[in-house]
């Protein structure tokens, strides 16, 4: 585990925005995916899930601030997991979706495996 501390976290400003914008993605998947959405999770790690490297970030799309949230149905759970990335890993998404609308990218594949196991440790923390 990295102990390394982030004092400034720049995704804590956007939260109450955060959980608006869970909120209709989870309607959004209840409308997709209906009762096997059971419920929402938002990840508040500290490092990206993408790359478990860089702190969470806001990135600039067309000179605004955009705080790159996204969201994941994980599936054997019915959870719907609200997530941000870094502004390496998001803007990696954002030229690749630009490139390839609704082609899911090798890194998805690695923050879905991160994102799970984050849920999984945190649903462990609750049993503690
Ligand atoms: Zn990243």
């Amino acid at each position: 585990m990295r102990s390394r501390r982030h004092t400034h976290n720049s995704a804590d400003n956007s939260k109450p925005e955060a959980d608006r914008i869970l909120s209709i993605m989870f309607t959004q998947a209840k409308a997709q995916f209906g009762d096997a959405v059971k419920s929402f999770w938002f990840y508040e790690g500290e490092l990206c899930p993408g790359c478990l490297a860089r702190p969470i970030g806001v990135i600039k799309i067309k000179g605004e601030n955009a705080v790159a949230i996204n969201g994941f149905m994980y599936r054997p759970r019915g959870v719907l997991i609200g997530y941000f990335l870094c502004d390496t890993c998001a803007n990696y998404i954002f030229k690749e979706a630009a490139k390839n609308p609704y082609k899911q990218t090798p890194l998805h594949a690695d923050i879905e495996r991160n994102l799970a196991e984050a849920y999984h440790k945190y649903m462990a923390s609750l049993d503690a």
